[in-house]
């Protein structure tokens, strides 16, 4: 490796042209020049850290809110750990642990669920009590803790310090840095990068990472992209020094004050997460604003620091030193916006970390230069992929109004099934207030409204939270019967639908599914997409409607994903074109034994199982409507998809209703097809499935037709792991006990060793208890004998639940409600 580049000069060409010269920038860098890529340029407007890194408070906690964001930031600890030692720039590291205090019952019940999830990533922690925190931090005030955990490997850095140390390393690997260096434009041709222009000139790339933190947006609109974040005003403070205040006392981390305190040089740093924040410049972030400030609201923060009073009383005594207000990008999910745009190829995100920017920042960098490099990430990192997002969320009104929930949600009780308050609305099916007036309590996804439970006459559609049953539990229960006894109706118009169409569709998405395309008319399948690994990238059905014309139907939340897959995988000289008709449809599915009564007396034709067989689709006609019905199901029993174009959609719907009365016809919410589909065992993507799995260890092989002519992506690579035992599969678990509840996450234990974790739960109402899906790893494998003979146990906050294990599912293992 030389020593210093020239860095002066602007190339004419580089292999990826990094935009943004923060923590996340240089560490793009650093990882992509020690995966031995060093023609790389990095492009800073201003001087390094001179957007949001310099001012961060530095905190390393690494158990966050998902196993992604968790990954990213023990691996960025282990980074840092090591950098000063390679590099020889100081990064201020300090390993001082952090402590994560719970004041109520409920936080400390989110928070053992945590700690339990967190043991089974290899973070290291402990429940402590109250003595113990005061014993770790004699100043502070502990007569209110419910409980505490501790993170000995937890700490802080000197954010500057650490930045410049992976600048350096990327240097030292070959990567050009130019500071004072704005990037003007970004040239596209034919669907990709081609170039990146600045004020200095045109550097000729193929690939341009967008690491421009709060400027990401205005970046990505340089090249038609959606980079959906918004900048709001986060906020520190730091005391005058204060006597027995060391380095080494622990990050205490107080959600219930919304703040965390740690040392600063011998004073008291306390940062503030606001229930309310305020977004900051919402059409524009200002192009010249570096190492900048925002004037502070003493008014607004006052509540907080009395609470931090409150924790730390000698703050009472203390001036202050400074209160500092920096901007820092936020997201609608508060997850982060990483991975290559939907609809511009080479073009890499990487920004919007909701205010965990240095701490997940070595992650966020390993993981990016990873995808560029290899064209896929490392590991699963869904719920940080920029294509879970939609176009429409750019709108800055939408995002400004968002933001003032999302800052502070870190630091709020994560209650099982908690919606979100703010920018709610965006999105309504036509049913909307039929469905409101019918008592839906509704919840949102992808921006649509949809009822996620129907309230009884005189009870309010409100939720109200808690980690045991929640109010809405009878209603599920009633619904979840209906469905397994009558008929129950889901509005489901939220769902993506896809055209595909042309001479060459058929040919096209039999390479991409799984499945065998080359089928009638009229025939449904239910199918995978699979990557080169023969990990699950999309789990929905097609539907075959005409020689040249298929309907691919995908839930809501991946509309975006989907169509990029398809977009990615169709080669442009096939006669094939994608159009999305989702927002021309409702879906009404019609789910229970008495569904082919009832529409039988509604609508035309034959829908007996002879004349209807599953699996199929055909038009019918309801009144003076015309619709797709598709006999598929979610919930495991007999039932038709509804597919009304919009116009149709009232007119079908208060037929339906009035129809259904004397059939018990009851209006079913998506938390009943949660509980109904886990009852059954379907999988859901995101979920129980995606890249990381393969159908093998899913329990989906079934629907891999392995003897196509041309194969289907993904299958070589299932060919050879199915000569190997399946060391990891998913598994149906049934608890023995009825009380606890499943969500997600928690660990399973095979013979009193951990072997998994649940992926999704809910009480199911048929079996009478709870149930969860979560895979099992096991060195010999595997299979029947093991699942049947051990002994298996799911830890529920600190209980361990005895629970029944199947490779089949518990309810109707042989399908034959559904097939009736
Ligand atoms: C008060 C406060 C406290 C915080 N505390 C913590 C903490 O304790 N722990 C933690 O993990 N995170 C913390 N954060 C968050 C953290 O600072 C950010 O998440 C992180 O710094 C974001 O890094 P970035 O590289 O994405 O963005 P930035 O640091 O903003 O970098 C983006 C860069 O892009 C450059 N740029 C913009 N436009 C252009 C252009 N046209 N051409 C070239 N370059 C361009 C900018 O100049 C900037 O340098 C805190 C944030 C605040 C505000």
């Amino acid at each position: 490796m030389t020593a210093q580049s020239d860095d002066s000069s602007l190339p004419q060409s580089a292999r990826v042209v990094i935009i943004g010269g923060g923590v996340a920038g240089c560490s793009v860098a650093y990882h992509l020049a020690s995966l031995g890529w060093s023609d790389v340029v990095l492009l800073e407007r201003a001087q390094l850290t001179s957007g949001t890194t310099w001012h961060a408070a530095g905190l390393l906690t690494t158990l966050r809110d998902t196993e992604t964001q968790t990954r990213l930031a023990a691996y960025t600890q282990q980074l840092y750990r090591g950098l000063e030692a390679e590099t020889g720039q100081a990064t201020g590291l300090i390993e001082c642990g952090s402590i994560q205090l719970a004041l109520t019952p409920a936080k400390a019940e989110e928070m053992r669920r945590g700690f339990r999830a967190a043991q089974s990533w290899g973070i290291e922690c402990e429940e402590i009590d109250a003595a113990e925190v005061q014993r770790l931090w004699p100043l502070a005030y502990v007569d209110d803790v419910q409980a505490a955990f501790h993170f000995p490997k937890d700490g802080r850095v000197n954010p500057t310090d650490v930045t410049r140390a992976l600048a350096r390393g990327a240097r030292r690997g070959g990567v050009r840095i130019l500071e004072r260096c704005p990037v003007t434009a970004i040239e596209r041709a034919a669907g990709r990068v081609t170039a990146v222009h600045t004020e200095r000139g045109r550097i000729a790339t193929h690939i341009a990472v967008n690491c421009a933190g709060m400027w990401a947006r205005e970046i990505g609109r340089l090249a038609g992209v959606d980079v959906p974040l918004q900048a709001a005003e986060h906020y520190y403070l730091i005391s005058e020094p204060v006597a027995g205040v060391h380095p080494q006392l622990p990050i205490l981390r107080d959600p219930g004050r919304r703040t965390y305190i740690r040392e600063e040089a011998g004073k008291i740093m306390v940062g503030l997460f606001e229930d309310v924040a305020k977004p900051w410049n919402v059409e524009r972030v200002p192009p010249d604003f570096a190492f900048g400030e925002i004037p502070p609201d003493w008014e607004r923060v006052q509540p907080y620091l009395e609470r931090a009073i409150e924790r730390v009383p000698v703050l009472a005594q203390t001036g202050v030193k400074l209160l500092f207000c920096g901007p820092e990008s936020f997201t609608a999910d508060h997850n982060y916006l990483m991975g290559e745009a939907p609809n511009l190829k080479g073009l890499y995100i990487a920004a919007g970390f909701n205010s965990l920017g240095i701490l997940s920042g070595g992650g966020v960098g390993r993981v990016m230069a990873h995808w560029i490099v290899h064209g896929h990430a490392p590991m699963d990192v869904w719920s940080v992929n920029v294509r879970r997002t939609h176009p429409w969320q750019s709108n800055p009104r939408y995002l400004a109004d968002r933001v003032v929930e999302s800052l502070g949600i870190g630091y709020q009780d994560h209650w099982p099934f908690r919606q979100w308050a703010t920018a709610r609305g965006v999105k309504k099916s036509i049913l909307h207030d039929r469905l409101a007036a019918a008592g839906a309590c509704f919840g949102e996804s992808a921006g649509w409204e949809r009822p996620n439970w129907y309230a009884r006459p005189g009870q309010k559609p409100a939720y109200e939270y808690s980690w045991g049953r929640q109010n809405w539990f009878h209603n599920n229960a009633e619904e979840h019967r209906a469905v397994r006894e009558a008929v129950g109706l889901f509005e489901q118009s939220s769902f993506a639908k896809i055209l595909v169409q042309g001479r060459d569709a058929e040919q096209a998405l039999n390479r991409i599914a799984t499945a065998d395309c080359r089928v009638p008319n009229g025939k449904v399948l239910y199918t995978q997409f699979l990557n080169e690994r023969g990990g699950i990238e999309a789990d929905l059905s097609i539907t075959r409607l005409a020689a040249d014309r298929f309907l691919v139907v995908t839930a809501a939340f991946t509309a975006t994903h989907v169509t990029a897959w398809l977009t990615d995988q169709i080669d442009p000289s096939c006669h094939c074109v994608l159009t999305d008709v989702s927002d021309a449809w409702c879906m009404l599915n019609i789910q229970g034994p008495r569904s082919r009564e009832l529409l039988s007396s509604i609508a035309s034709g034959d829908w007996s199982n002879e004349a209807f067989p599953f699996a199929t689709a055909r038009e019918v006609r309801i009144g003076y409507q015309t619709a797709l019905a598709v006999r598929l199901t979610y919930v495991g029993e007999l039932g038709w998809e509804l597919y009304v174009p919009v116009p149709f959609a009232l007119g079908v719907y208060d037929a339906l209703v009035e129809a259904g009365k004397p059939f018990g016809l009851r209006h079913c919410g998506y938390h009943t097809l949660n509980s109904l589909r886990i009852e059954k065992a379907y999988r859901e993507w995101a979920h129980d499935i995606g890249p990381d799995d393969t159908p093998l260890q899913a329990g989906l092989a079934f629907t891999c037709a392995w003897n196509k002519p041309d194969g289907f992506i993904g299958r070589e690579a299932l060919l050879k792991a199915r000569s190997e035992p399946p060391r990891r599969r998913l598994v149906q678990f049934l608890l023995e006990d009825p009380g606890p509840l499943l969500y997600h996450n928690e660990p399973i234990l095979l013979n009193g060793a951990r072997a998994g974790l649940i992926t999704s739960g809910m009480f199911a109402h048929t079996l009478g208890a709870a149930a969860g899906l979560g895979y099992v790893s096991h060195e010999e494998g595997v299979g029947d004998d093991l699942v049947s003979a051990g002994r298996f146990e799911i830890l529920v906050g600190s209980r361990g639940i005895g629970a029944r294990a199947s490779l089949r599912p518990l309810y109707d293992p042989t399908a034959a409600r559904a097939r009736s």
